[in-house]
């Protein structure tokens, strides 16, 4: 059968959904081309802000009328909006779906296909799918046959879950608490992805600096990035890169194993939320503005060129003029290579939406979110400039509108053209244009001189 996943939120939500696929192609099913030849389809949901919420719901209501005319198709819907608790009452709202699967939990897909009245159909394309992967072992993650060679950079989720409950995330309520994979599952799924053709994988975790923390005298990200990077050495994979991180738990050790390994590219996700100290503490993020601006000192001290990412909420409740001001100032005075924005939404059970009033208007929180969009543009593009004439090593991803997309070690985008195949390869850029949000360059004589001669 043909199988198409429709993927909303964060990056979680990919690794999940291409993990969905793994089983899915592993019980011998292929991704649609087209959704419309789809025979099973899944919805992985988000709903960290109302608003993805919605888009998910809509996307499932209109596999309601699919499954109202094709009874046969099968119909999951997985992620946040099933949650880690008993799905009885969405299962009383979306009677047609089949399948209802927590975060990062295939398992009942896998279930529901093999205990259904197709399963001899199933047990055919099975073996036969079994005797093409006899390579791949249990454990490894299996990509669709499109993404072969295609797919350059994958996630791999390390951590599940987030035991922190910042009073304004529903993250802790939907994918439960704090889980680490263990180091073998990890270096299963990274080589699978690696001998597959992936060059570059980033691990996640809700607080990825806590990896371990859970697992008595378990080791820590920075083993865990020693081990990928042995992993990486001996099969071909190029970058590793590792999110979100805590303030609270990024360590002098983690640091100087970034620096130290050539694999692991400088650069690093740290959200702050907010530049307020009084909001810090009533969003309970567990440090202050002060203890931010030195961690971001000692980062830039410890991993030369590093690029440092944050993200931001404007508007939180209660948060006054003067308060956004502080965050304006701190974005301004550390200039950071990227702010992830949002405009505070109160979700379901959380803290902040229980015991705080939503007082900052629709219509300021739109001000606050443009006046730090257009401050960081411009910090942005003051970084960016520095690149300007430089050689980078850009790991090329895929074509887009006739060019070639790729990325430099600390994750910004650059564009380049060519005729040559370059796709999944690292190359040698010479920046000719920066922006802040992208970049162009061009290959070096030298460079595609030497492909030349490697080609011929
Ligand atoms: S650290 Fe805070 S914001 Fe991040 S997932 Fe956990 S509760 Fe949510």
């Amino acid at each position: 059968m043909k199988y198409h996943i429709w993927t909303l939120g964060c990056q979680m939500n990919e690794a999940d959904s291409q993990r969905l696929a793994s089983e899915l192609e592993r019980l011998g099913h292929q991704a649609a081309s087209d959704p419309e030849d789809a025979d099973i389809f899944v919805v992985n949901t988000c709903v960290v802000r109302q608003s993805a919420e919605d888009k998910g719901m809509n996307r499932l209501l209109q596999l309601q009328q699919v499954k109202q005319a094709q009874p046969d198709k099968i119909v999951g819907v997985m992620g946040c909006m099933v949650g880690v608790r008993d799905p009885l009452s969405l299962r009383k709202k979306l009677p047609f779906v089949d399948v209802f699967m927590p975060p990062s939990e295939p398992g009942p897909m896998v279930s529901f296909l093999q205990d259904s009245s197709i399963q001899a159909e199933i047990m055919a394309v099975e073996a036969q799918a079994r005797a093409q992967r006899d390579a791949l072992q249990d454990g490894d993650l299996i990509l669709p046959a499109h993404e072969h060679g295609h797919l350059i950079s994958a996630h791999v989720p390390v951590v599940y879950g987030c035991s922190h409950a910042c009073s304004f995330c529903i993250i802790p309520f939907r994918r439960g608490i704090e889980r680490s994979r263990s180091i073998g599952e990890i270096v299963a799924h990274v080589r699978s992805l690696a001998l597959q053709g992936v060059k570059e994988v980033t691990l996640l975790g809700q607080i990825v600096d806590r990896y371990g923390k859970d697992i008595e005298d378990g080791p820590d990200l920075a083993d865990l990035l020693h081990v990928v990077h042995d992993v990486a050495e001996e099969t071909g994979l190029e970058r590793i890169r590792f999110l979100t991180s805590h303030p609270n738990w990024m360590t002098d050790k983690l640091l100087d194993t970034v620096a130290e390994l050539p694999r692991v590219m400088p650069h690093i996700e740290v959200p702050v939320q907010a530049g307020d100290d009084e909001v810090l503490q009533r969003m309970k993020r567990g440090y202050t503005a002060d203890q931010y601006r030195k961690l971001i000192a000692n980062i830039r001290a410890r991993i030369p060129d590093v690029a440092i990412n944050t993200d931001i909420i404007v508007g939180f409740p209660g948060e006054t003029e003067e308060q956004f001001q502080h965050t304006y100032d701190l974005l301004a005075e550390l200039k950071l290579d990227k702010a992830h924005l949002a405009r505070y939404s109160p979700r379901p059970n959380t803290v902040s939406a229980r015991s705080m009033e939503d007082d900052v208007s629709e219509e300021e929180k739109k001000r606050r979110h443009l006046e730090l969009d257009t401050l960081q543009a411009e910090v942005v593009a003051e970084i960016n400039q520095r690149f300007l004439g430089q050689t980078l090593p850009v790991l090329v991803e895929d074509q887009h509108k006739g060019k070639w997309r790729g990325r430099t070690p600390q994750n910004k985008l650059i564009f380049f053209e060519d005729d040559a195949d370059w796709r999944g390869r690292v190359v040698d850029l010479e920046v000719t244009w920066t922006g802040p949000w992208s970049m162009q360059g061009r290959l070096p004589v030298s460079q595609r001189e030497a492909d030349l001669i490697v080609i011929n």
